[in-house]
């Protein structure tokens, strides 16, 4: 199928926006951010500034129209929703990262939508659609697992009025502050995948416990990141999402989910990377005077070969978006762009920094945070590794099987 590489003019004259708003709001916060191990003071503000309403943005990576929900939002105009969230994801990720920290709509309300009875969606995620913007989780990962998701351990016993989870979860985003998470839980160890099913869960449930707020991290370090016990947690039925008889599509129905939020996730990295690499130039502008012209002219070089990089890694996460926005599987794609951007971003980070030799490892300049920044995103929502082995596995032709 053909696609556009160039974006609409009016995403463009967003994601510019945007990426001003970014540079000049969000950047002068970024080593607050870090050093805080949370939001800096003044985020409310900055992000009430922000021009565009982010939440709605969220809303439309959900694949529904917000009309279906019965609300207008100010992007509905917008018929490209995941070309314009990629272009907007990359553009706040130039000036730097923290926002992610504040976002509302997570991968949870997309796994509700793929998984849960209409009552469900309706329970969980319509007062979301309609600007109620509550925060959520997604738990999955455990202690001793992340990528192979058929190995989970928590599990889900039936009892005459509903289930009891047991076991733990970690590296859960949100996990310690979301109003609900949504837990995957085994309700037959024995059958692998096919008996892992999704639990919808508030906050307030006993033996919700959480183990650790905050994970502390090498970067993205506003980014709450929790550890998760559920000790004897007694939920109802209908906490299950669809039904309990429902086999291992469902899972991976869930799971498919993160198809939709891998390109955004690869043009964060994008956004970073390209901040850093303009940062780069400025920092030559002001010193390179005393640098000879060979030094002059190599880093020059890199600049381009660096930009060279970043373009190609942005084709390919407009085109996963591109390719969504018409409703057309992009599972392959979505992967190449999650494999391969984050790589390339974090690859044109280290070399920034080495190439501003000891400013580079200082704290009075923001490119040794965002090396650290940066190597999150090829872990989260499915490691480079993994999604490099799914392209291979559809390539040759064994479906799209996940590890
Ligand atoms: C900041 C942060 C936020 C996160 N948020 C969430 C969240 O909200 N919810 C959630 O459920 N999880 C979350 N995670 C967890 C994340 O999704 C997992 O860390 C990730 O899936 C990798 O799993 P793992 O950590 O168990 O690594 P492992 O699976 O142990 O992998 C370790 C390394 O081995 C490689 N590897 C594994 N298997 C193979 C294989 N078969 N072939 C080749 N290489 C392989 C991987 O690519 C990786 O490099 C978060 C992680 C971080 C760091």
């Amino acid at each position: 199928m053909t696609v556009s590489f160039e974006l609409p003019d009016d995403v463009r004259k967003v994601s510019d926006e945007v990426r001003d708003w970014s540079l000049h709001q969000v950047r002068p916060l970024a080593r607050e951010s870090d050093r805080a191990k949370g939001l800096p003071a003044g985020a409310d503000a900055v992000m009430a500034d922000c021009p565009v309403d982010l939440s709605p943005l969220a809303i439309a990576t959900f694949g529904r129209t917000h009309g279906d929900w019965g609300q207008e939002f100010a992007l509905s105009g917008f018929t490209t929703n995941y070309v314009l969230g990629a272009a907007v994801s990359e553009a706040i990720g130039y000036g730097d990262s923290w926002p992610l920290a504040t976002l509302r709509g997570s991968i949870a309300e997309k796994a509700i939508l793929a998984l849960g009875t209409p009552q469900q969606q309706e329970r969980w995620v319509g007062g979301f659609m309609r600007g109620d913007f509550r925060s959520s989780a997604f738990a999955l990962t455990e202690p001793h697992f992340g990528s192979d998701a058929s190995q989970v351990a928590t599990t889900a016993t039936r009892t005459s009025d509903g289930w009891v989870i047991r076991g733990s979860k970690m590296y859960c985003s949100l996990g310690a502050s979301a109003d609900y998470t949504v837990v995957f839980a085994t309700v037959d160890k024995e059958s692998g995948r096919h008996g892992i099913r999704a639990f919808v869960v508030t906050r307030d449930t006993p033996g919700y416990i959480v183990t650790k707020a905050r994970e502390d991290k090498l970067g993205m370090r506003a980014f709450e990141t929790s550890g998760l016990s559920f000790d004897d947690m007694h939920v109802p039925t209908d906490a299950l999402l669809g039904s309990e008889d429902q086999d291992s599509r469902g899972f991976y129905a869930a799971l498919g989910t993160l198809n939709t939020s891998r390109p955004l996730t690869a043009a964060w990295a994008v956004g970073i990377a390209s901040g850093s690499v303009d940062y780069l130039e400025q920092w030559t502008r002001q010193h390179g005077r005393a640098f000879t012209p060979r030094r002059r002219r190599g880093i020059d070089e890199e600049v381009l070969r660096m930009r060279a990089g970043l373009a190609a890694a942005r084709r390919l996460y407009l085109r996963a978006a591109a390719l969504q926005d018409k409703g057309v599987d992009n599972r392959r794609e979505a992967s190449a762009a999650k494999a391969y951007a984050p790589q390339i971003a974090e690859a044109a980070c280290r070399r920034v920094a080495e190439l501003m030799g000891p400013d580079g490892t200082s704290e009075r300049h923001l490119v040794e945070k965002w090396c650290r920044d940066i190597r999150i995103f090829d872990i989260w929502e499915g490691s480079g590794q993994i999604q490099r082995l799914t392209i291979s596995r559809m390539l040759m032709g064994s479906g799209a099987g996940r590890a």
